[in-house]
């Protein structure tokens, strides 16, 4: 469970975010909403610790992370313009947060076909990410984010870099495998449909706050 209390964040003068409070439950998809320039990646920093806050608390499972460095948090980001290693190969780019931790070279073989095969890509790890398609590279990201076995799961608009079509398969596959890790996902768009496909709850982020949280169906299916 993740609450998060009070946010607030301002830039020079302009707030961007005003007391930001909800409570975020473990195996959630968390969908916040928003037009472009409504703080929205602003508060995804603020989770993830690359961005401090001026007021507010977070606490995971009982846990204040508020002050915590974001190595400390475990916390696994993915970006819309995801970073592969592009000298590497598809196993090398999963395996590398791993390696960084000094982990077995047998653990990390295990966690990553584990990974691999939960993202459909084991036939693809020997390959270099240069050569694979969009849609591949973008669930290699995803493969090297799930495999350190965060505690939760920060998106920032991950499918948006994805032509239409290969978004609309994205998404089903994305939705699966939150449901199959049970992970607790923050997922942020500006795009209503996509809120609306993969949210358990969506949060309209407007003025700095959370104007309305609901399921989809409480908020765009009137009766
Ligand atoms: P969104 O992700 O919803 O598009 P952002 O969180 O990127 O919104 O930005 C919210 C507002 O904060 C924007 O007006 C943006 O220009 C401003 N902003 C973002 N980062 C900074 C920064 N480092 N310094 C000053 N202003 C910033
Ligand atoms: P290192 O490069 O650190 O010596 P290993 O000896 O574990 O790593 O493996 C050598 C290379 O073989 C790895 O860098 C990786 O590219 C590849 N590799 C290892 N296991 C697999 C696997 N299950 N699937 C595909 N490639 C693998």
């Amino acid at each position: 469970m993740i609450q998060l209390q009070e946010l607030t964040k301002r830039y020079g003068n302009k707030v961007i975010l005003d007391g930001v409070t909800e409570t975020i439950e473990t195996g959630e998809f968390f969908v916040i909403l928003g037009p472009s320039g409504a703080g929205k990646s602003t508060l995804l920093k603020i989770l993830a610790g690359i961005e401090k806050l001026d007021k507010g608390k977070i606490i995971v499972d009982g846990k204040d992370i508020t002050n915590l460095p974001p190595e400390k948090r475990n916390v696994a980001m993915v970006f819309q313009n995801y970073a592969l290693y592009p000298n590497m190969t598809v196993y090398d780019n999963i395996a590398f947060p791993l390696k960084m931790k000094r982990m077995t070279k047998d653990e990390i073989q295990k966690r990553v076909e584990r990974v691999a095969k939960l993202l459909g890509i084991t036939d693809i790890l020997k390959m270099n990410v240069t050569k694979i398609s969009g849609g591949q590279q973008q669930r290699v990201a995803l493969a090297r984010a799930i495999v350190r076995e965060p505690s939760f799961y920060l998106l920032d608009e991950p499918l948006s870099n994805l032509d239409a079509r290969v978004r609309f398969v994205a998404r089903g596959e994305l939705k699966r495998i939150q449901k199959e890790l049970n992970g607790t996902f923050i997922y942020v768009t500006h795009d209503q449909k996509e809120a609306m496909s993969l949210a358990d709850r969506i949060a309209v982020l407007h003025n700095g706050k959370f104007e309305q949280v609901g399921t989809p169906t409480e908020l765009y299916e009137y009766p």
